[in-house]
């Protein structure tokens, strides 16, 4: 992390923004001309090789993806699907094969055969009528939504005035009271790593800086987890609430939304949202006359898994590589432009709403001891009843997979839950799990996002490590050297294993995943190595023939 790149960044404020000009320069040849690059380096008072540097990174900036026009998902549960080739073969009728790329993931896991065209996505039929000439898209919200407990994530929105009415009365109180709310609530952040976000907030709050800023994190693109884009597409008010708030708690005067690209609907829809709060004054100078002044920002990624991690994702937003910085200090200490910052997630901001509504503790009464209110659970197409479904903390698994999800509509021998960082429950782990952090993390798995993609019974698991190595190896930011080569090393291998006549050297592959787990800078690197040691040992009677 170079500090004076982030202040120079910084420098000409958040509005006249260095990524945001960088992804426009790509906008209409695929990547930005050295010309434009070389510019930009002289307006914001860098050097080249920093705009290069970014530039070169991302899906949507880098050269060699320049040409291409339609992007075919490739997260893991289109994968296990097996709905890809398909859809590959259908787009190649219209489009050269220089002109198809991929794209992981578009959240469309509960029907598959996802890709993105023109900065709208397709899925399920769509592909069967598709012509690029005339766009015909699904309607958003086509998979089931539901809850089984006092919904407050999924709960219908009560319209503007109703929604704010607290808002204005939230601002009656003070700073501190309404903290105070939030940490009686014990909400922990739903982005994977659970930390308390009373304390995120207070840590931001004590620090003495005029300038502070609130980031909302939609670009955790964890495949098989499409609640954030649920959240952002259909309660975005329920998010920026939240954001709102988080400024008025710790003094920030400026939210910054930024949104993956392989999410483009959720874009223009929270910006709509925002231009309603401009509209109604509730943005902008004084609001609701209480000295206090709060904007948004969109910022909108170019395609990197990695800035689903906060410390990259506020390079990127500075323009700079999404690489991730050392931590100590803390964003909430130096983070956007080395200003005091708060990064939370869609669905721990969309869950502020009920805490000022109904206070701290109410909101405590659910869930488990140490996993409070409630969680967005998604179900890929596998199940009978795919859907996001919102379910208190500490709910039995067993119930969300037969009662919610309706079983599995094929046969199924594991579940990968969390992400592709998470791990890779098989069936017989069922019974003992419940949708808390403890529970999964006492039987050596990770709740994350809390999303499901299934392995059906066919599909060899070989083939799923090959596919998840591949992911982190592409996705690795490539700052520290065990993640940047131990995830290509593990693709080498894996690959080498399924389609060569070779056999793993078990203490090798052994050394390889601690090394990766030890040795890496971030969870990225650092938890790639749980599902594949979840394979292991539940199926290791299907993956020994590859090992000697
Ligand atoms: S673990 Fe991977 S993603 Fe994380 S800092 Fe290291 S190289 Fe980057």
């Amino acid at each position: 992390m170079s500090k004076n790149l982030s202040e120079l960044s910084g420098r000409k404020g958040l509005t006249n923004n260095l990524f945001e000009k960088i992804g426009d320069a790509a906008k209409e040849s695929g990547t930005p001309s050295e010309e434009r690059l070389n510019e930009l380096s002289e307006e914001f008072l860098i050097g080249k090789a920093s705009t290069y540097g970014t530039a070169t990174f991302y899906d949507f900036t880098k050269p060699e993806n320049k040409n291409k026009k339609a992007y075919i998902c490739n997260g893991s549960a289109c994968v296990c699907a097996g709905t890809q080739q398909n859809v590959k073969e259908i787009l190649s009728k219209q489009f050269s094969e220089n002109e198809i790329g991929h794209m992981t993931c578009l959240g469309r896991c509960y029907e598959n055969s996802a890709f993105h065209y023109q900065g709208k996505n397709f899925s399920g039929q769509d592909i069967l009528h598709f012509k690029k000439e005339n766009l015909i898209q699904n309607d958003l919200l086509n998979y089931n939504v539901k809850s089984t407990t006092t919904p407050l994530l999924t709960i219908p929105y009560s319209g503007f005035e109703n929604h704010y009415a607290l808002l204005k009365k939230a601002l009656n109180q003070t700073p501190d009271e309404l903290l105070s709310e939030i940490k009686k609530s014990n909400l922990r952040g739903r982005g994977g790593a659970g930390f308390p976000m009373g304390f995120k907030w207070e840590a931001c709050k004590n620090e003495n800086n005029d300038t502070k800023f609130i980031i909302c994190n939609a670009d955790e693109g964890d495949p098989g987890a499409y609640s954030d884009r649920y959240l952002l597409e259909q309660r975005p008010h329920s998010v920026l609430f939240g954001m709102i708030i988080a400024g008025y708690i710790t003094g920030a005067k400026w939210g910054v939304l930024y949104i993956r690209a392989e999410y483009p609907e959720a874009a223009s829809i929270v910006q709509q949202a925002i231009d309603e709060l401009k509209e109604n004054n509730l943005l902008g100078k004084n609001i609701h006359h209480s000295n206090f002044n709060f904007d948004f920002k969109i910022i909108k990624a170019q395609g990197a898994y990695i800035c689903g991690e906060e410390t990259a994702l506020i390079n990127s937003i500075e323009g700079q590589r999404p690489e991730v910085r050392t931590r100590p200090p803390f964003p909430t200490q130096i983070g956007l432009f080395n200003r005091p910052t708060v990064v939370n997630n869609v669905e721990t901001l969309a869950a502020v709403h009920s805490i000022i509504k109904n206070g701290g503790e109410e909101y405590a009464k659910l869930g488990t001891e140490k996993s409070k209110g409630t969680k967005l659970v998604c179900l890929d197409s596998f199940f009978n009843n795919p859907g996001i479904y919102e379910v208190e903390m500490g709910t039995p698994l067993s119930s969300v997979i037969n009662e919610l999800g309706g079983g599995f509509k094929i046969p199924v021998k594991a579940m990968q839950i969390g992400g592709p960082l998470g791990g890779i429950v098989p069936l017989e782990k069922i019974n003992n799990l419940n949708i808390d952090f403890e529970s999964f993390a006492k039987q050596g798995f990770l709740l994350g996002h809390a999303s499901v993609v299934c392995i059906p019974t066919n599909f060899p698991m070989m083939k799923y490590l090959e596919h998840l190595f591949e992911f982190a190896a592409y996705e690795s930011c490539g700052k520290c050297f065990p993640c940047r080569l131990g995830t290509k090393r593990g693709h080498e291998l894996t690959q080498k294993a399924l389609n060569e006549n070779y056999k793993i050297d078990r203490a090798l592959f052994a050394d390889l995943l601690n090394t990766l787990q030890q040795g890496s800078l971030c969870a990225h690197g650092g938890g790639i190595p749980l599902p594949v040691k979840n394979a292991l040992h539940y199926f290791n009677e299907e993956l020994k023939m590859y090992f000697n």
